[in-house]
């Protein structure tokens, strides 16, 4: 028997009170978005459920799709039946039947919302039980914590079945938060930084640096199908390309070895905040986390964030890079971050760039550069462009890989 449609359990988001219904409406919209390149799908929400109609779409398909939505907690393929035991039981066996293995315990589990109906929940879970135990061999019933749980709904427009529950990515919907702009590098942080903000429901704008010719067209690529990956959780990202190599050729120039990497990371977090308020963005998202390189000691932090009072979000500030390496290959994009296309900090970066920067110092050295000027050039230069999911170019040239590995 074919599942006739989804069940979606809304998790987090049920605590909302009154702002559930908002939560919900942004839901069901990401939920549509998402589901786009299934035409016959009608879906629905209520106050503690979304479900969707499958009008002969493929279910497996659709849950795959689903599983990468924030703001579910779980799924459950359904099989709707007219309210008749016989199809009843016939449903219950197809749905354990995927499942089944021997030895396994389970139980079925009655709800009537329809007191007509013609078997109270004992006589169903007891009518049900028995045909299970008869089609397949090995399997017995159990109340406590069994393998395999099938739940039956008795509605006054049919009987609905499920079996399964599958986790769904948990977080809230995406842009419930607000917009912050995501300083996306090619390398393996960012792009988390930028999927954890996403699960909190915040809308992200990507910003990234590049310095040509110093930097290759293939650097740019890769942060820009870095951008595509992240798509995915929240449709199309806009994506804003800083033209930076005047202003690293000026700080090579001018400033000491030791202090370029601080006066370049202030240098990035001013043109990020300007851009967050062209782009009416409230906040500016990194990849940072303590103590992994020079820039991303306390004192550095210090010294670099003076150049703003915007909230400087960094969701890895304490998360080991183990961690942070195992989100990247969940969400695929671990593959890409490490192809060697080197991006503009490598390239400038210093023999020994200071881990303990002094601020005083810091603005001595900028005094001698033309930072308005310099901000104000880039500004001027900015390239924006809307990135979706299936704009992933180095994952398809494959033979552009090769020659560099
Ligand atoms: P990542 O893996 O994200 O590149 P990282 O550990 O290599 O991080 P850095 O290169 O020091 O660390 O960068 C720290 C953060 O600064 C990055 O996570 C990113 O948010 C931002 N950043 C660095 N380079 C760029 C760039 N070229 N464009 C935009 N943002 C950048
Ligand atoms: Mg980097």
């Amino acid at each position: 028997m074919q599942v006739t449609e989804i069940m979606i359990r809304y998790g987090e988001l049920s605590t909302k009170g009154k702002n559930k219904k908002y939560f919900i409406k942004k839901l069901l919209k990401s939920v549509r978005e998402k589901l786009a390149p299934f035409p016959n799908l009608k879906v629905d929400a209520n106050r503690d459920r979304l479900y969707i109609l499958l009008n002969g779409e493929e279910a497996d398909a659709v849950i795959e799709s689903l599983t990468d939505v924030f703001g579910i907690q779980s799924i459950s393929p359904v099989i709707k039946v007219d309210k008749s035991i016989d199809r009843a039981k016939e449903a219950v066996i197809s749905l354990m039947g995927r499942h089944i293995e021997k030895g396994m315990t389970f139980k079925i589990n009655t709800r009537r919302a329809d007191h007509e109906f013609e078997y109270d929940t004992n006589e169903v879970n007891r009518i049900l039980g028995s045909a299970v135990e008869e089609a397949f061999e090995g399997i017995s019933v159990k109340m406590k914590e069994p393998s395999l749980t099938a739940r039956v709904e008795i509605r006054q427009d049919g009987i609905y079945l499920s079996v399964q529950t599958i986790q769904g990515r948990g977080g809230l919907p995406v842009r419930t938060a607000g917009k912050g702009m995501l300083m996306l590098s090619g390398g393996i942080d960012s792009p988390v930084a930028g999927y954890l903000s996403l699960k909190r429901g915040m809308e992200i704008e990507a910003v990234h640096f590049h310095s040509p010719p110093y930097t290759s067209p293939q650097a740019l690529q890769k942060a820009k199908d870095l951008a595509a990956k992240l798509a995915r959780f929240t449709g199309p990202i806009q994506f804003i390309e800083v033209p930076f190599t005047e202003i690293q050729e000026t700080i090579k120039r001018e400033v000491p070895d030791e202090y370029s990497m601080t006066v370049t990371r202030r240098m990035m977090l001013r043109l990020t905040d300007e851009i967050r308020v062209l782009r009416k963005g409230l906040a500016i998202v990194n990849g940072e986390s303590l103590g992994q390189v020079a820039s991303q000691t306390m004192d550095s932090m210090f010294a670099i964030n003076e150049v703003t009072t915007t909230p400087v979000l960094r969701p890895l500030i304490s998360v080991d890079k183990n961690d942070i390496i195992a989100i990247a290959k969940d969400i695929d994009t671990f593959n890409l971050a490490v192809q060697p296309f080197e991006d503009c900090c490598t390239i400038f970066a210093p023999a020994k760039p200071k881990t303990r920067p002094k601020l005083a110092k810091v603005k001595e050295f900028e005094a001698a550069i033309d930072v308005d000027g310099l901000i104000e050039r880039a500004m001027a230069r900015l390239n924006v462009e809307r990135i979706t999911e299936t704009d992933n170019t180095l994952d398809q040239q494959s033979d552009l890989f090769e020659t560099f590995l």
